[in-house]
């Protein structure tokens, strides 16, 4: 099977179903394509509380609901399937896909990024039985539980400020003194009385029968072993971008962050990259509807200048 659209964007969160709405309300034809679950990782956030136009705070779910209607009001096609490999073909872009190709002059990158993890014995096995990565999906199981947090960005700070409401003491557990996170989001955690900051600590082995008891963890500067007894450990130390389907079109930047220019187009015209994936992001949902809407913007110059429609 081969599909023929003006505009296939890969991923259906936040910046992919902002550049929809725009190709589509175009007239481009537009499919989006998601192999997962349609809303990217905002879904996750119970209060989205820096989204202009929304004073008392919107959750990630209600904002992905307005977008994908706003996307299908103009036509824009979602497809559940990821892209397997892209690849140029003149002034086309070959999409492969589990369901066939998608061919069109314009490909939009919104794939975001995955959950870093820690890498510590014990992490993989109790996933899902006591180790999470999403504090909206999995608080509410640990009312009157003991966590530990781990992390010192943004999303450590709000997610244990948002867990508190569930556990009755939190353990942020940080791999130095010093904070990525910025002072707003710190200062509401610090003087949150169930959180507890244990800086220059990591965290070496996560351990419990069937589910989580307890982490093993090492002092950073002393080398000082230690434990923590917790019934729940969320970790929050970042993200990697979901290029690895890029290795044929963009070689360079398979598995990394994608440079492009004002435009949003990387170094193959027609093809840009929005949101997580693209270099330099400030990683915040206004900014990745931006860049998706300046990409989609762009798409429409470029169709012209490629296949002259
Ligand atoms: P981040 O800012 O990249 O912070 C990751 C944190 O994890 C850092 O403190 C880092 O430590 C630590 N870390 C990384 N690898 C580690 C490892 N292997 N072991 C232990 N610790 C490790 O990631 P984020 O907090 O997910 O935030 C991502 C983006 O989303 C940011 O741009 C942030 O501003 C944004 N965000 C915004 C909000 C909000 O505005 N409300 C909420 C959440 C996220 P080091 O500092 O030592 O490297």
């Amino acid at each position: 099977m081969e599909e023929r659209r003006d505009v296939i964007i890969i991923g259906a969160g936040a910046a992919g179903l902002s550049a929809a709405v725009y190709t589509g309300r175009a007239l481009m034809t537009t499919t989006v394509l998601e192999k997962l679950v349609v809303g990217g990782q905002i879904i996750e956030a119970y209060d989205v509380d820096n989204y202009p136009g929304f004073p008392d705070g919107i959750s990630g779910a209600e904002l992905i609901e307005g977008m994908l209607a706003h996307a299908r009001k103009f036509d824009a096609e979602l497809v559940n399937a990821g892209a397997n490999d892209v690849v140029a073909e003149g002034p086309m872009k070959r999409v492969s896909t589990d369901q066939g190709d998608y061919v069109a002059p314009v490909v939009i990158i919104a794939s975001g990024a995955t959950h870093r993890k820690l890498g510590a014995p014990g992490e993989k096995e109790l996933s899902g039985k006591g180790v999470s990565y999403c504090a909206t999906c999995d608080g509410p199981f640990f009312r009157g539980k003991s966590l530990v947090v781990v992390g010192g960005g943004d999303a450590a700070m709000t997610e244990a400020v948002f867990l508190s409401r569930f556990a009755t003491d939190i353990k942020l557990v940080h791999r130095r003194q010093g904070f990525r996170a910025r002072a707003v989001h710190i200062e509401e955690a610090r003087k949150n009385p169930k959180i507890e900051f244990v800086l220059d600590t990591v965290v070496t082995e996560v351990h419990g029968d069937g589910k989580v008891s307890g982490v093993k963890t090492r002092n950073t500067q002393t080398g000082e072993e230690g434990q923590i007894a917790c019934d729940g450990v969320f970790v929050f130390i970042g993200h990697d971008p979901n290029t690895a389907f890029l290795q044929n079109l963009l070689p360079d930047y398979a598995g990394s962050v994608i440079p492009v220019d004002l435009n949003m187009e990387t170094e193959v015209k027609g093809v840009y990259a929005v949101g997580d994936v693209r270099k330099g992001s400030y990683r915040q949902v206004g900014t990745a509807v931006g860049e998706a809407i300046t990409a989609a913007m762009h798409a429409e110059v470029r169709i012209k200048d490629l296949v002259g429609e």
